[in-house]
């Protein structure tokens, strides 16, 4: 199983003295039957640790670079010319994760959508897929990659997607894109969800655990950690009717076709 989008590399959330910290939890999701780790970038703050989990694991995590809508404040420019600099000896796989995030606070709708397009832009100069994180945003997400109709769009993982099939439908009208899916599926009250996995289909489906965040049932409410993709696995496969493995298979396969992972 590849995890798509997981920030186990945050020592804030994974701290040392608990169950041995980042090491501790990127060991448990390697014991789970976790073959590979995608860590997207949030923000400045956070390269460093970020980058030096990556440095540990290199043979199973691969990076993002990117600024996250929550984070483009008044200076983003600077603060993604600087998180660029930082990873100019780095080959990441994505650009993320980047989007529209309206949830919280709609007063920076157009500075996240200029910074969004100027990440999109960057994805192209470079040939990388997009990670995005697209939250209350979904006609400002759609709006930002009409730009690029007629340059082309990159590649396109919606990550920890959560809307239903309607939205769904609206993405693949426009774009031939991925869908990043996480413990949400496992919900009880996330049928809606289901029928979007359902009508997507497992050949545009990549897992993920988008840990610390959304652990999935048993655990929900706890911390969440890679280790639990099994469980997100596990869903996928009874809602879109098939066995573990071959959801595991297929959607590894999806996964290093997007992010041009390496066959392992
Ligand atoms: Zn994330």
């Amino acid at each position: 199983m590849i995890d798509t989008h997981t920030h186990i590399y945050l020592r804030e959330d994974f701290p040392e003295d608990d169950a041995g910290g980042v090491p501790g939890a990127i060991d448990r999701a390697l014991a789970a039957g976790v073959s590979h780790l995608v860590f997207p970038c949030v923000a400045l703050d956070t390269v460093e640790e970020l980058l030096s989990a990556h440095h540990r694991y290199k043979d199973v995590t691969s990076v993002g670079v990117g600024l996250h809508p929550t984070e483009v404040g008044a200076d983003w420019r600077a603060e993604l010319r600087e998180i660029l600099d930082r990873y100019s000896d780095e080959h990441p796989v994505a650009v993320g994760e980047v989007g529209i995030d309206l949830y919280h606070d709609s007063t920076w709708r157009s500075r996240q959508m200029e910074a969004f397009g100027e990440q999109v832009q960057l994805a192209l100069e470079r040939r990388l897929p997009v990670i995005i994180h697209c939250r209350e945003g979904l006609d400002e997400t759609l709006d930002v990659l009409r730009q690029f109709r007629r340059t082309g769009t990159p590649r396109l993982l919606f990550h920890s997607f959560t809307y239903g099939p309607d939205e769904a439908c609206r993405i693949l009208e426009e774009h031939e894109a991925f869908f990043g899916i996480n413990g949400v599926v496992t919900f009880k009250n996330a049928a809606t969800l289901r029928d979007a996995v359902r009508h997507i289909g497992i050949e545009r489906i990549v897992l993920e655990t988008d840990a610390p965040w959304l652990a999935p049932t048993p655990y929900r409410g706890r911390r969440n950690e890679s280790s639990y993709l099994r469980e997100i696995c596990s869903k996928v496969a009874e809602v879109t009717e098939l066995d573990f493995s071959e959801a595991e298979r297929i959607t590894d396969r999806n996964a290093r076709r997007i992010l041009a992972l390496e066959q392992e």
